[in-house]
């Protein structure tokens, strides 16, 4: 009898009939003899619509009480799925975050977890129940209710998977799994199989909608696998795994883009010793992410200084930067929001050598003109118009035969 532990995402659980529909999906699980501990998120739009209500009240409520409010999405779904498996004579019981024993950080509205106790779910296993456990939340040393961030029933189900620990995490959702590419830009797209936590975690740049990252992360770190399939059918998923024999190491897995980038320039800078330190320090200190940073080679010991950041912090950013610019006397700071990046992201890549310059002839073809180019180990990422997306995202994915296996 495995131990699994399932979470259904907001539109899975969307209103009474799709509570009914999930408990029967999980009764069948049950039948078939595996044990179940269920991570429910907040039914449909739930969690949206409290904030607005808290956001009727006063533009900035306090973390402390918007972190219990919001907890209550998830008691909602949990308590009704645990109903309905009961009325369809399953026995089971929810608990909340706290209940289940999911101890956090004070962080409110971002909190991490920091350490499980399962007692109570293994009792309730124990005596044989389904246990429906709320996602999302968890609880501090002081008794208060936190929650995990946007997304963040994820990871409450990966850790609970990697507390127990169950067999592995089935993630269900509204999609069928992980592909190729966007399907909404490239109708090719091919489901996978199976992706290594590595590769997820770089397609996460429209993953992200599928699976939240730090989820991925925590799977990676407890080696937890992480399936993740539509509750709306019952067509194979995609396993996230740390499996060695991977499918396609040669290949390019998929392509990703994301269009949340901003550009600042700072012109003019003079090229001694901490001058990055002066501009990177301050914004890391203001919490600001910075992504690709490029540096060119600077005429008459003057250079500019290009990064890219979120275009939530954009303001945030330039009230930083101007005055770092301004005591170092660089005379300019220049910020777009037109760009994008595109992603071709394989294991593969490490080893192999080429995907580079045929990533670059591939948009060049698509007479689309490239900003900025950047690399991880397996990823080339290049910054493009955020209006070429879309043909870039295509281009590439015939480029590498992503559609046949
Ligand atoms: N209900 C929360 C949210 O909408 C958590 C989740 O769905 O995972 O962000
Ligand atoms: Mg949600």
């Amino acid at each position: 009898m495995a131990l699994i532990v399932q979470k259904y995402g907001g539109t899975s659980i969307g209103d009474a009939e799709r509570v009914k529909a999930v408990a029967a999906r999980i009764i069948s699980r049950i039948e078939a003899g595996d044990r179940l501990v269920v991570v429910a998120s907040a039914m449909g739009d739930t969690t949206d619509r409290l904030i607005a209500l808290a956001r009727g009240i006063t533009e900035e409520p306090e973390p402390r009480e918007l972190d219990l409010l919001l907890s209550t999405g998830e008691i909602v779904s949990s308590t009704l799925l645990a109903m309905a498996l009961r009325h369809s004579g399953h026995p089971a019981v929810a608990l909340s975050g706290a209940q289940a024993g999911i101890r956090t950080d004070r962080r409110h509205g971002r909190a991490r977890i920091s350490k499980l106790d399962p007692k109570r779910i293994l009792q309730e296993l124990e005596a044989g129940h389904v246990v429906i456990v709320a996602g999302f939340q968890g609880i501090t040393e002081e008794m208060d209710i936190t929650t995990l961030g946007r997304g963040g029933s994820d990871t409450s189900a990966v850790a609970l998977a990697a507390g127990l620990p169950a067999e592995r995490c089935e993630i269900y959702t509204d999609v069928e799994g992980i592909f190729t590419a966007d399907p909404r830009y490239v109708p090719e797209a091919r489901k996978l199989k199976e992706v290594s936590y590595e590769e997820m975690l770089e397609l996460a740049a429209w993953g992200a909608r599928v699976m939240h990252p730090r989820a991925v992360e925590l799977g990676a770190v407890y080696g937890v696998p992480i399936y993740v399939a539509s509750s709306f059918s019952g067509s194979a998923g995609t396993l996230i795994h740390g499996g060695a024999a991977m499918e396609e190491r040669n290949k390019v897995m998929g392509i990703a883009q994301d269009t949340d980038v901003a550009r600042i320039t700072i012109r003019g800078v003079p090229d001694r010793p901490g001058i990055a330190a002066a501009v990177f320090e301050p914004l890391g200190e203001g919490g600001i992410s910075v992504d690709t940073i490029v540096q060119n080679a600077s005429v008459e010991r003057l250079t500019d200084l290009t990064f890219t950041i979120s275009r939530h912090d954009l303001n945030r950013a330039l009230a930083i930067v101007r005055p770092v610019a301004k005591s170092i006397d660089a005379p300019d700071v220049m910020a777009d929001t037109h760009l994008a990046k595109v992603s071709i992201v394989g294991a593969g890549m490490t080893s192999a050598a080429g995907y580079a310059g045929r990533m670059f002839r591939t948009l060049e073809q698509a007479g689309i003109n490239i900003e900025l180019i950047t690399t991880s180990e397996i990823r080339i990422t290049c910054l493009i118009d955020e209006s070429q997306v879309p043909k870039a995202v295509r281009a590439l994915h015939k480029a590498f035969e992503l559609e046949s296996e």
